[in-house]
């Protein structure tokens, strides 16, 4: 083991400080220069805590709730994001060769050209909901309720397929990147327009009025709205959203 490694060693023992001896105090490396410091002089505190993407490809998914009332007082069957939206973003910090402006490299290894991007959706319960706009009470049965809550996986699905198809192949292009110095490099990486590109795609598939939600309308085997007079349990309803092949009571 060669001398350097050996005293570092030493240096991660506990209880052992800069007091015990000058060979602890010359060979521990600079808390300034570990790579979570230099992050948060790079970008600043509030991103470094927010942002903890180790790897290319950060992409979060989860499901809140489960909401009750469906159309109105609750957000049941709902994305929480936009779509088109990125939640956290750390540019690659690129730096030049002083001899050659035009050669460029990224220096830093890690946790730089980092891209976030969260997708939630809030699902419902089925059974008695809130009442619309016009004062009708809807009631949406189990199967219904869980093909809404599919949609809303769906949306979340398609916007990760997205980002895999757009900001991760640009994050691997920033690691490849790391410590090689070529021309073109911004061209390369192409991280506004890499962005640009995700955004748009993501907002013309997920967005209001997007292919999903019209693919989603065409297909005969969604919740169906049936204005009715019911009565379950006690409570009236005016609106029972069921599947289609359900009979309705
Ligand atoms: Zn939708």
């Amino acid at each position: 083991m060669p001398e350097s490694s050996k005293s570092l060693d030493k240096a991660k023992q506990p209880g052992l400080s800069r007091r015990d001896g000058p060979e602890v105090a010359a060979s521990p490396p600079s808390l300034d220069e570990h790579p979570i410091r230099r992050l948060q002089r790079a970008v600043g505190n509030r991103a470094v805590q927010r942002l903890l993407c180790p790897e290319p490809g950060c992409f979060e998914s989860s499901r809140r709730g489960p909401e009750n009332y469906y159309l109105t007082g609750g957000h049941g069957g709902a994305g929480v994001e936009g779509a088109g939206t990125i939640q956290q973003e750390i540019r690659p910090r690129i730096s030049e060769d002083p001899e050659d402006p035009s050669q460029a490299y990224v220096p830093s290894i890690t946790m730089t050209g980092r891209v976030l991007v969260s997708r939630s959706y809030t699902g419902l319960l089925p059974g008695k909901q809130g009442y619309d706009r016009i004062g009708r009470r809807w009631f949406i049965t189990p199967e219904a309720a869980a093909r809404i809550e599919q949609h809303e996986q769906m949306h979340v699905d398609e916007a990760r397929r997205i980002h895999d198809a757009t900001i991760l192949p640009m994050e691997q292009r920033i690691e490849s990147s790391v410590g090689h110095f070529r021309s073109g490099l911004e061209d390369y990486i192409a991280w506004d327009e890499t962005l640009g590109r995700f955004r748009e795609q993501d907002l013309a598939r997920n967005g209001w009025g997007g292919s999903f939600d019209e693919e989603e309308r065409a297909d005969p085997d969604t919740p169906q709205p049936n204005p009715r007079n019911v009565t379950l349990d006690g409570v009236e309803y005016q609106m029972y959203l069921k599947m289609p092949w359900e009979e309705a009571p």
